[in-house]
């Protein structure tokens, strides 16, 4: 059974492309925005509040919370593929990852980067943005947040890649392909 991890910044397909091994390949999408958009579903909570306003700012909630959600998940999802969409977005979520792998006896096999030039990426989030109906858009569907979230993929995500390089389970992707090429390309490296 395959783990992989899906790297890119925010609006690169990562999403999309988790949906397609999930609906071809038998695969599990954990992915930590979903996860963390449940928690704030329950906004009345402390917890809830919290995560919602760094949510809604673009910033990363904190390591403890997110790793504690994703750790039980994979002891729960332990026996199947997996793929990790938007998780781990910093070092110490990378190795809080390893280590929890490691305690149920498995290894990550591949950790997709999305190559995508960056310029193209905001002309598109600002076409998203202003193209997307009132009452479909998510609570951090606006401009800034999303510009912030580049600006955070840059500095706290980014540095993963070396530490998958040094792993040798890196592999690069030209996320500015078309859905299916995408999706061929993921396919032919998780075969
Ligand atoms: P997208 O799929 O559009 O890249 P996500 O749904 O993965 O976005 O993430 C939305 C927000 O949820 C992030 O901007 C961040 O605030 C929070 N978040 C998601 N995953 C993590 C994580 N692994 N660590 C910290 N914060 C996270």
């Amino acid at each position: 059974m395959k783990k992989i991890v899906l790297l890119g910044p925010p609006g690169c397909g990562k999403g999309t492309q988790s949906k397609l091994l999930v609906e071809k390949d038998n695969f599990i999408q954990l992915s930590t925005g979903d996860l963390l958009r449940s928690v704030t579903s329950n906004s009345n909570s402390e917890l809830g509040k919290k995560v919602k306003h760094l949510m809604e700012s673009g910033e990363l909630v904190p390591d403890d919370i997110v790793i504690d959600i994703i750790v039980k998940k994979v002891e729960e999802h332990k026996n199947k593929n997996i793929v990790f969409d938007g998780f781990p977005r910093n070092l110490k979520q990378a190795e809080a990852l390893d280590s929890s792998l490691e305690n149920v006896s498995i290894k990550l096999d591949h950790a997709i980067l999305f190559e995508i030039d960056f310029k193209i990426l905001e002309d598109r989030i600002n076409n998203r943005v202003s193209e997307t109906k009132e009452s479909e858009k998510r609570m951090d569907d606006n401009s800034k947040t999303l510009l912030n979230r580049i600006e955070v993929f840059k500095s706290s995500t980014l540095p993963i890649v070396s530490y998958y390089e040094e792993k040798g389970i890196i592999n690069k992707i030209n996320g500015m392909q078309m859905v299916n090429e995408v999706y061929a390309e993921i396919t032919k490296i998780i075969c």
